[in-house]
């Protein structure tokens, strides 16, 4: 394990959190889509939204040239938003012919967007009722993915918490990684699984939505993601136990994370550090190129992908970087209270957003670094600051020893960037 750069001994779990209830400047939870439709072969989305919903996820999703689509959107009309038309009709219709076509879908999440829930169109109740006709060939799922009070990475924790339900019940003693991974990532923490000797090991969600992990009382919790919360306290009711962890990001996260899941299966101390030392001491040496581009720079990361605190934990033990402001969209202390400690005492930690304020406080602090949704990153570049898109984060794979270095360049690429454009 690496120390602290910032030589504080103390930790940040009893400092004040800053809480603001203003305007915030996020994406909505439609954005899941983009890397759940990768990872679940057999599923598809249908966002039941306007013309804006489609071309959020259009735009964000890019075109799949090579295969079938496995998002669309029905589009609410004029005189389905006036209820003149019966949209459950129309959707019931879109539904059926999706499904006639498309023998290879197996689940099929109607996903709400903010028009669809202004209307009050009850999708739990439509896909009850498609399911009436389309089980056992298609399970039919609904969820939200509106921007009313969420935030885009909510999105895939309201499409795990709509798998709970179905999964099937097991007394099994198992792990259970909840939260998408991308395939790559999936295979070598199965690798790294395998030679500790913990299993079975099942992930939530599976390549296939079809495969449905079981859970029971004998199933131990390790989330991958820590905005996961909902689908994490849905699983808790139906008998598992979460292992409460630092995140795999980095190389010290990743071992603490292996090592949680080691200690809780009863792998000797000895076996964890033989499987795992080469590992972290090869993430190590890929860390150390980015070392001398991000030690010192002051970071400001703004509330939006929930996965701020886990990030600063990284970017501060590990590279030596400065915390000026941690901001996250909410503080869930079941999901991150293993990373309020590992935080320097004395950083300013804010919860929500209010906009306008929190920018007056990046204009102050001329952070070298500030991490921020798409809609603000534009406007501060303009005034000479240098930002990171945090929905990069969602998009690249960045955990585990393999990616470390992946993680540290998403960084330390826009301070080079900056540095060439001052040459
Ligand atoms: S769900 Fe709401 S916020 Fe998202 S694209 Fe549609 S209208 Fe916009």
């Amino acid at each position: 394990m690496s120390a602290a750069p910032q030589a504080v001994l103390r930790d940040c779990r009893e400092t004040p959190v800053l809480r603001e209830r203003g305007q915030r400047e996020v994406f909505c939870g439609l954005t899941g889509i983009v890397w759940l439709h990768r990872k679940m072969q057999d599923a598809f989305f249908l966002v039941v939204g306007s013309r804006t919903c489609a071309h959020l996820i259009q735009s964000a999703a890019g075109v799949m040239i090579f295969a079938e689509p496995r998002f669309g959107t029905a589009i609410l009309t004029d005189r389905d938003l006036a209820g003149i038309a019966d949209a459950n009709d129309e959707l019931d219709r879109v539904c059926a012919t999706l499904l006639e076509r498309r023998p290879d879908i197996t689940t099929l999440f109607l996903v709400g967007s903010c028009p669809s829930e202004v209307i009050k169109l009850d999708l739990a109740k439509a896909a009850e009722r498609l399911n009436g006709r389309f089980l056992p060939r298609v399970r039919v799922l609904s969820y939200s993915g509106s921007g009313i009070e969420t935030t885009f990475t909510q999105g895939e924790d309201n499409a795990l918490r709509a798998l709970v339900p179905s999964l099937p019940r097991s007394e099994e003693r198992q792990l259970l990684v909840v939260g998408c991974l991308a395939d790559v990532v999936e295979d070598q923490f199965r690798r790294c699984f395998d030679a500790l000797g913990i299993g079975p090991v099942r992930f939530l969600p599976a390549r296939r939505a079809a495969d449905l992990p079981a859970v029971g009382p004998g199933t131990l919790l390790l989330a991958a993601q820590p905005f996961v919360g909902e689908t994490v306290r849905a699983l808790v009711a139906r008998g598992a136990r979460l292992l409460a962890s630092p995140y795999p990001f980095g190389a010290e996260g990743t071992t603490a994370w292996l090592t949680t899941a080691a200690q809780s299966f009863g792998v000797p101390a000895e076996r964890v550090r033989t499987v795992l030392a080469p590992l972290e001491e090869r993430a190590r040496a890929s860390l150390a190129r980015y070392r001398d581009v991000l030690a010192g720079r002051r970071l400001f990361l703004m509330p939006d992908s929930q996965l701020e605190l886990p990030l600063a934990r990284f970017l501060n033990r590990e590279m030596g970087m400065e915390l000026v402001e941690v901001g996250t969209p909410y503080l869930d202390r079941m999901m991150v209270g293993e990373e309020l400690p590992l935080l320097p005492a004395g950083v300013t930690l804010s919860e929500g957003q209010d906009v306008e304020r929190q920018l007056e406080r990046v204009r102050a602090a001329q952070p070298d670094i500030t991490v921020c949704g798409l809609g603000l990153a534009n406007p501060l570049e303009a005034e000479g600051l240098t930002t990171k898109w945090s929905i990069e984060l969602v998009f690249t794979p960045i955990h585990g020893y393999d990616q470390c270095g992946d993680l540290a360049e998403v960084f330390a690429r826009p301070l080079d960037r900056r540095r060439r454009l001052a040459l």
